[in-house]
């Protein structure tokens, strides 16, 4: 990687920021630093809203149908460069090259497509008000909102960048898009592959820097909507920062899911999908199922697959085609997973396994967690209620179906969950009454971009994805129209 400090991205350009402050990216692995990178001042991300704000009166200007052919060029680009992207993301976020291929890239790239095909079907509806051919009548037209501001986490940068940018772009906005500080690296590319496929300049920057640089976006009276992935906390603060200038806001933000496994499920993948909910990317997913529920019947056949299956697991270096777990993103937040572990400990959840280090001395002092499994009955511990964002699964014994639905509805979250039944019946009552954006009904964390996406309750406001993204990066004007004379009483 180079030595000098990565710039923004505005106007369609790199541009040196003018603040004289950088920042570090680190690879999580070896603790090294991958780059230096440009923080923006309030002067940059000035000029970024006046570029993205002339560009996006020219890209609102062509058709849908044009727009969709640059977001599909742009799309092509991606997966031309899928192993150079892949291996970015695993090298900036510690993530194993078993999953940026298809989890980072692919769904980047398909989300593109998606939304690339949907913009010319963008419209509005039109209805008369009467019978004859006199009445009046009035239409809709679906705008843009103008300029988008997007705020994303470090756990899914380049997808997170692509989810924003696809539907906003697709819709007639520009973007002025500020990736997490600890993975600012992969969005060049997003830029690159977006102007090579014709984007008009300005119709989407980069801006760099940490929760500083978030707020100056939140606060621009030039910005009309703000797209935030993270934890809820930053999201209420961003909803707050908004009012101000009465954005509107997407909030993508964290959960505590429950997954619940009947004793009629097909327990190999009732494992399988606990897994998939728990230690994919190393656990670091918003909509992990954290809490399984397991039917008392059979909670010692579940345990014994489980563990087997999560100490089988392969540690190492993200970069080896072996790899399936990678290091968390960074030295504080393996302290905080690390921290959360201890608590549960104190507070009386029994370890299954797992809980610390792994015992390879090439992963000593690098920031590994092994796979976790905790057991308790206690939903009230923090181990049940707070997210702990790392590979630590609590499994709770449950009996009945009334019981087990109002423990997993009982937090202020509602991301996702899940249910493992062979009964379809119970699958699609326990799916309707599920305090959630998202459930799977035997399978877990599948986010196809045709299905929309986003949380209930404290984890989010909005959706990404499906039909519905569109709708929270477009407004409606009604137009009247009256074909006849205006009456009026004076
Ligand atoms: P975070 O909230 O610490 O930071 C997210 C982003 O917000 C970063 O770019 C950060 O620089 C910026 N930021 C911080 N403070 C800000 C402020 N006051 N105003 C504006 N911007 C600010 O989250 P994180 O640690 O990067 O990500 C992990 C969290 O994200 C977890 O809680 C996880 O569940 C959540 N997440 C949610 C989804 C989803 O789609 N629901 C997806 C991925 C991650």
């Amino acid at each position: 990687m180079t030595d000098i400090p990565r710039p923004l991205f505005i106007g369609g350009a790199l541009r040196a920021a003018t603040s004289g402050e950088t920042f570090a990216t680190h690879n999580p692995y070896s603790g090294e630093v991958l780059a230096h990178v440009q923080v923006a001042s309030a002067e940059d991300v000035d000029a970024a809203v006046t570029a993205a704000a002339q560009g996006q009166r020219v890209w609102a200007a062509m058709s849908g149908a044009e727009r969709g052919r640059v977001l599909m060029r742009a799309a092509l680009g991606i997966r031309a460069r899928r192993d150079e992207i892949a291996r970015l993301e695993s090298l900036d976020g510690g993530k194993p090259i078993q999953e940026t291929p298809e989890a980072d890239v692919d769904s980047g790239a398909d989300c593109l497509e998606y939304f690339a095909s949907l913009a010319p079907t963008i419209g509005g509806e039109c209805q008369a008000l009467g019978e004859g051919g006199d009445a009046p009548w009035f239409y809709t037209r679906r705008e843009p909102l103008g300029v988008v501001g997007g705020i994303g986490a470090w756990n899914y940068p380049f997808q997170i960048a692509c989810w924003k940018a696809a539907p906003a772009l697709a819709a007639g906005n520009a973007m002025v898009f500020k990736p997490a500080e600890q993975t600012p690296l992969s969005v060049y590319i997003l830029a690159e592959v977006l102007s090579e496929a014709g984007l008009p300049d300005g119709v989407f920057n980069v801006v760099q820097g940490g929760a500083r640089v978030g707020r100056m976006l939140t606060a621009h009276p030039g910005i009309a909507k703000i797209s935030f992935t993270g934890e809820v906390g930053t999201g209420k603060a961003v909803m707050a920062d908004s009012a101000a200038t009465l954005k509107t806001v997407t909030l993508e933000l964290g959960g505590k899911s429950p997954l619940l496994i009947f004793e009629d499920a097909d327990l190999d993948d009732a494992v399988s999908a606990a897994i998939l909910a728990n230690f994919y990317t190393q656990g670091q997913i918003c909509t992990n199922g954290t809490r399984v529920f397991v039917h008392a019947d059979v909670m010692d056949d579940v345990l014994a697959r489980l563990v087997a299956r999560a100490e089988a697991i392969t540690l190492g270096d993200p970069l080896d085609p072996a790899t399936q777990m990678g290091p968390l993103i960074s030295p504080e937040h393996h302290a905080s997973v690390l921290a959360h572990i201890k608590r549960a400990k104190a507070d009386g959840a029994t370890l299954v396994t797992g809980g610390g280090a792994p015992d390879d001395p090439a992963l000593a002092g690098k920031p590994f967690v092994r796979p976790t499994v905790f057991r308790t009955e206690d939903d009230g511990l923090a181990l049940c209620r707070q997210e702990i964002f790392g590979p630590v699964m609590t499994v709770l014994p449950f009996r009945d179906e009334d019981e087990v639905l109002a423990r997993a509805n009982s937090l202020p979250v509602g991301l996702a969950g899940g249910v493992m039944t062979r009964d379809m019946t119970r699958a699609h009552r326990v799916a309707a009454r599920l305090e959630a954006g998202v459930v799977w009904i035997n399978t877990y964390n599948i986010t196809p971009v045709e299905m929309p996406f986003g949380g209930v309750k404290q984890s989010g406001l909005g959706r990404e994805n499906g039909r519905a993204a569109l709708e929270h990066v477009t407004r409606i004007k009604s137009v009247y129209v009256e074909p006849g004379h205006v009456e009026a009483p004076y």
